[in-house]
């Protein structure tokens, strides 16, 4: 497990380059889903952190709000129309 997960909040990403180095052009917040040890974005699943490629990227936690990334809002928003 990541050391710095910390729980009851939202943990968001910002990739500043991809895997190769690539930057991207308008970076934007996404919001990021633990998938066993490796955290990767919701809407891409793009793996980030330690020991998973050189990708540059943000990181911080909030308590809400804050995700810019219209993938991940989509995906999220579909989320939360399921009924359980
Ligand atoms: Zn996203």
């Amino acid at each position: 497990m990541s050391t710095n997960t910390q729980t009851n909040r939202i943990h968001l990403v910002k990739m500043i380059t991809d895997d190769g180095g690539e930057k991207y052009e308008n970076p934007t917040w996404h919001f990021v889903q633990h998938i066993g040890d490796s955290p990767r974005t919701l809407c891409g699943g793009e793996v980030f952190g330690e020991g998973e490629g050189r990708a540059e990227y943000e990181e911080k936690w909030v308590d809400r709000g804050g995700i810019n990334c219209k993938q991940c809002l989509q995906i999220i928003k579909r989320i939360k129309a399921i009924r359980l």
